[in-house]
């Protein structure tokens, strides 16, 4: 199998997101819903409508509630660090309990009730642009490098099918091609984890996955629509608490009301890798990121202006 080293200078002029989803081009059938039926336990029920807000569901700001969880070369084991975290607990921000921050709607693989195409439903709309209000996506895990196993006619690591093969035909979704289209309209991109914020151990030499971290995916210099750059909460697994406090102090700052938590050379929020963070995971990554040749790789316009992304930078906090 051909692996991203062995491709051309040309094509590492790009970066691994560009390069996958010029592979792969747009998309423009999606799932049939009537035709599909019912599916799931309870059918049609949303995870969303099963959790009733503690406060009114208002929209005061350009953030309306949704994350997308997507897990790569992942065991799991920051999913159980977040269910863990206290302050803010993940409940506490389904419930919407937290004064200037949008009630969190998650759309998690292995929390949510949805199952099969409905629950990719959503995704679907954020790449049409349907969703009235930015998202925010999470990657658990590392990237792992689809166009190889493109290439070869495999994948490595899918979440749901789409009819986005030959002449319509279902295929499988890795969650690195999700990561792809999602990003370019995201109002941030944060990996949770060791494994995504610096490849882990399925990036360790050897590897034929080509695993990478989000950072290399997307490009060091990848701004999210809003200006927020990948942030990385690093951690194997990470403190729960270190990742709730990011999230929730992020989208604080995307609803306009707080500044842009502080981050290091290398996207960590200062207070998580300063205050709490003991772990050695935390403290250096372990991969070759730092001087790898796509950590250097700038976004170019043609990777949003194709899935009709907007680019800005945040100086302060967006306009309500
Ligand atoms: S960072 Fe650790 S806990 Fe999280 S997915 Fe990777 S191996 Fe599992």
């Amino acid at each position: 199998m051909a692996d991203r080293q062995t491709r051309t200078p040309r094509q590492l002029d790009r970066t691994p997101a560009e390069e996958l989803f010029e592979e792969l081009g747009p998309v423009d059938r999606y799932h049939d819903y009537e035709e599909l039926g019912d599916f799931g336990m309870p059918a049609r029920a949303m995870m969303e409508d099963l959790i009733p807000p503690m406060s009114a569901p208002e929209r005061f700001g350009p953030l309306e509630k949704v994350p997308f969880w997507f897990a790569g070369a992942s065991c799991d084991g920051c999913s159980v660090a977040v269910t863990g975290g206290t302050t803010p607990s993940l409940e506490s921000m389904l419930l919407g309990a937290h004064p200037g921050i949008p009630r969190v709607v998650l759309h998690h693989p292995v929390l949510n009730v949805e199952a099969g195409a409905h629950y990719l439903r959503p995704a679907e709309q954020a790449v049409l642009g349907e969703i009235d209000a930015r998202y925010v996506v999470i990657l658990e895990g590392s990237i792992m490098d689809e166009v190889a196993a493109y290439r070869s006619g495999g994948y490595w690591s899918a979440q749901g099918e789409e009819p986005w093969g030959p002449d319509g035909d279902v295929r499988p979704v890795s969650a690195t091609e999700w990561i792809a289209r999602l990003a370019p309209n995201a109002a941030a991109m944060i990996a949770i984890g060791t494994c995504a914020t610096w490849g882990g151990i399925p990036a360790a030499e050897g590897n034929p996955t080509g695993a990478m971290s989000l950072m290399d995916f997307l490009g060091k210099d990848y701004r999210s629509v809003l200006g927020v750059p990948v942030v990385n909460v690093p951690g194997c697994p990470p403190i729960g608490d270190n990742f709730n406090e990011t999230v929730a102090a992020v989208l604080y700052f995307l609803q306009g009301f707080g500044p842009l938590p502080e981050f290091d050379e290398l996207g960590r929020p200062g207070g998580c890798s300063a205050r709490r963070c003991t772990a050695a995971a935390c403290a250096a990554p372990t991969t070759r990121k730092a001087s790898s040749p796509r950590s250097s790789v700038t976004r170019s316009a043609s990777w949003r202006s194709a899935v009709g992304a907007r680019s800005s930078t945040a100086t302060s906090p967006p306009e309500a």
